[in-house]
């Protein structure tokens, strides 16, 4: 007689997968947002309408260019690098989920330092990449002798340093540009990769660009999210040593950076100055925001980011968050991170924008 085997269904994701919560940010309907450190102008007018025309010039019916090349020139060019050492997705979320695939996975170890930007340690978990965490000091700033504590824990656990480290200059969300000495020392220190996120590069004066040439293990990640005002494209970019870029053409699908992407992304450069022109607004704004906020019962850490990180005295930063809310302002609450009880972090806007974020919160503290 024949025999039946019983096959069990597969019902349920991966087991880590399941237990893991999805990275998130309410978007609540406000007349301030000033939550997720978007750019407060968009691009200018004449950019869009070259868009257009550009546009019209796509062949809709065929696939795009698959390497992207005159995008990574172009981008190539404006950092002074070879095109080899140019690499493309969909966001600079997506590079580093690229970098993991191709570098973390079972068996190896990304470290992070907290607080900083939560996707680094989600996207580990999601490829499979175990997480060995550090703390920043009482500055936020990372210290040569935590990270090699670090290193030493992750060889006792697990016999292997760690395959990836990300640092984050500026660091989101505290705002914290790391030395160029704590940068050097990890580099050095390091067997695996170094990722320096640098979303908010433009904002601050110095970049680990300038350490490319002398340290084959560094990874630079940028976005066009933020200083560029294009968030709505996704299109981030990492520059490295041209073997790590050949590595995550191996994890890349085909054809995953659409046309109208390319086309925008090369026009966006010729609009440097014009970019430069909004960050150097944003800076006098968050100057002349923290100079506000210090004459105020708070905590203000020093940014050299488009946002500020600040602590209310002994305070309730969710119900501060929520009294913003109903004044129609919408800040970040990031007081459940770890270390950060208390802390708000909020985008700088325009002029006007960051008046009434002000006023709502001089309200709130009265
Ligand atoms: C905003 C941000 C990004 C941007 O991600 P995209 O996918 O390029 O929009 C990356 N890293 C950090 C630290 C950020 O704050």
């Amino acid at each position: 007689m024949e025999q039946r085997i019983e096959i069990e269904p597969i019902i349920g994701p991966r087991a880590d997968v399941a237990l893991m919560a999805g990275y998130y940010s309410p978007q609540i309907e406000v007349d301030v947002r000033l939550n997720t450190n978007e750019a407060p102008e968009p691009p200018p007018p004449d950019f869009l309408s070259r868009l257009q025309e550009r546009l019209t010039e796509i062949d809709f019916n065929r696939y795009p260019e698959r390497e992207a090349n005159q995008l990574r020139q172009a981008i190539a060019k404006h950092h002074g690098v070879a095109l080899n050492q140019v690499y493309c997705a969909n966001g600079s979320n997506e590079i580093l989920q690229s970098i993991l695939l191709a570098y973390g996975g079972d068996g190896r170890f990304a470290a992070v330092f907290e607080p900083t930007y939560a996707l680094h340690s989600h996207i580990a978990q999601v490829t499979g990449t175990s997480v060995v965490s550090g703390v920043r000091n009482s500055d936020f700033l990372i210290e040569l002798t935590e990270f090699d504590r670090v290193v030493h824990e992750c060889e006792v656990q697990s016999g292997s340093r760690p395959a990836v480290t990300f640092l984050c200059s500026p660091n989101n969300p505290t705002g914290r540009l790391e030395p160029f000495e704590t940068i050097t020392g990890v580099l050095e220190r390091s067997s695996g990769l170094v990722i320096v996120d640098e979303a908010y590069g433009q904002f601050a004066p110095r970049s680990a660009i300038d350490l490319l040439a002398a340290h084959r293990n560094l990874l630079v990640v940028r976005t066009f999210s933020k200083t560029w005002s294009l968030a709505a494209l996704r299109l981030g970019y990492v520059i490295a040593d041209s073997e790590i870029i050949d590595a995550l053409w191996r994890v890349t699908l085909p054809y995953h950076l659409d046309a109208i992407k390319q086309v925008a992304g090369e026009l966006a450069l010729e609009f440097e100055s014009e970019m430069n022109d909004r960050v150097e607004r944003i800076v006098a704004e968050r100057v002349r925001l923290v100079g506000e906020l210090k004459k105020l019962p708070l905590r203000v850490i020093p940014s050299d980011a488009n946002f500020i990180l600040f602590q209310l005295n002994g305070g309730d930063a969710k119900g501060a968050w929520q009294s913003l809310v109903d004044r129609s302002v919408l800040v970040r609450d990031i007081s459940s991170l770890p270390r950060l009880a208390g802390f708000l972090r909020v985008t700088i806007g325009t002029s006007e924008e960051n008046d009434l974020f002000l006023q709502a919160l001089r309200d709130v503290l009265a």
